[in-house]
């Protein structure tokens, strides 16, 4: 399949990597990464998408993908998908499908979850919101830069599918930290609550998968000094995220509300900035009277 890829950093270097690998022929674009093995190298974002039969967008926010957008798709050819991974804003998802499929293209929003090494060994998720037939036509891609792809309804639905999931996510991994932090100062110690919490109904993906404390349970960040894994200020992005979605949804999410909160001061005043998500815990031990 002829594919464009436009945003090459950590994320879309090795996705576009793994599907030139397959066999497919990518053309990239990035106005400061280099294009990877396998990958040619296309003189702006229209030329990487022009004739192509997929373009996958794979950037930071939902401005630069609006703009993106607006730059590529009168240069699409009729009846490709424009495939965004990014994580945005529901409402840039719905604006960039709803400009995409009026000018008869195939639209998808499928933000993924697995992180750095989940796009480089080919084992994300995707969640995809948009049309069907897009989905049918992206589906062996997906199966080559991941290991699951959930379609999730309409444009947008994908976003949507991220935001609630890392909404969840911010807000256990902050309390399972608090629940530690607690517990040391009741002199309980650390395996022994972890022994008790991941059996019990206190179990979360944060306790059992992804233990913020060092030493105890499979390893994980906290065993390598909290470099991440998952960055406090990707977290934090998905937070304001999740805010941002509630408040035009007129949905109330008072937890959500305090792990963006507790997030924003730990990254934008504290020393959060660069350290996995998870270090919320030795944060929280060091506080409190
Ligand atoms: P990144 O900053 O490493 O890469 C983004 C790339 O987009 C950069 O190379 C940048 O030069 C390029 N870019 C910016 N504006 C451009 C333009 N107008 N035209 C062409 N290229 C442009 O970010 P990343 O970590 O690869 O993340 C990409 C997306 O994936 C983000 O939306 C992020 O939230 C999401 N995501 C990241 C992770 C992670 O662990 N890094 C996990 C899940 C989802």
């Amino acid at each position: 399949m002829k594919i464009g890829f436009i945003g090459l950093g950590n994320m879309g270097a090795p996705m576009a990597r793994n599907l030139a690998a397959a066999g497919h022929e990518v053309t990239g674009f990035d106005l400061a990464a280099p294009c990877p093995e396998g990958v040619a190298q296309a003189a702006s974002a229209a030329a990487a998408a022009a004739g192509r039969a997929v373009v996958v967008t794979m950037l930071p926010n939902g401005d630069i993908l609006r703009r993106v957008a607006a730059e590529i798709i009168p240069a699409m050819q009729e009846g490709a998908v424009f495939l965004d991974c990014s994580t945005v804003d529901v409402a840039s998802a719905r604006a960039v499908a709803d400009q995409a499929q009026a000018a008869g293209l195939s639209a998808l929003d499928a933000p993924v979850s697995g992180g750095v090494g989940g796009a480089e060994a080919g084992t994300l998720t995707f969640m995809v919101g948009g049309d069907e037939t897009g989905f049918g036509t992206a589906k062996p891609l997906f199966e080559i830069m991941g290991q699951k792809a959930v379609y999730c309804g309409p444009s947008g639905n994908g976003q949507a599918a991220k935001i609630c999931n890392n909404m969840i996510l911010g807000a256990t991994m902050a309390v399972t930290c608090e629940a530690f932090a607690l517990a040391d100062r009741l002199g309980l110690d650390r395996q022994a609550m972890y022994d008790v919490v991941s059996t019990s109904s206190g179990q979360s993906w944060s306790m059992t998968t992804y233990c913020p404390a060092p030493g105890v349970g499979p390893k994980s960040p906290a065993d390598n000094a909290y470099t991440p894994g998952f960055a406090a200020e990707l977290m934090l992005k998905d937070l304001r995220l999740a805010a941002q979605a509630a408040a035009e949804a007129g949905a109330e999410t008072p937890m959500g509300t305090c792990a963006l909160d507790l997030y924003a001061t730990f990254v934008e005043e504290e020393d959060g900035k660069g350290r996995d998500f998870s270090a919320l815990l030795p944060r929280l031990e060091k506080r409190g009277g």
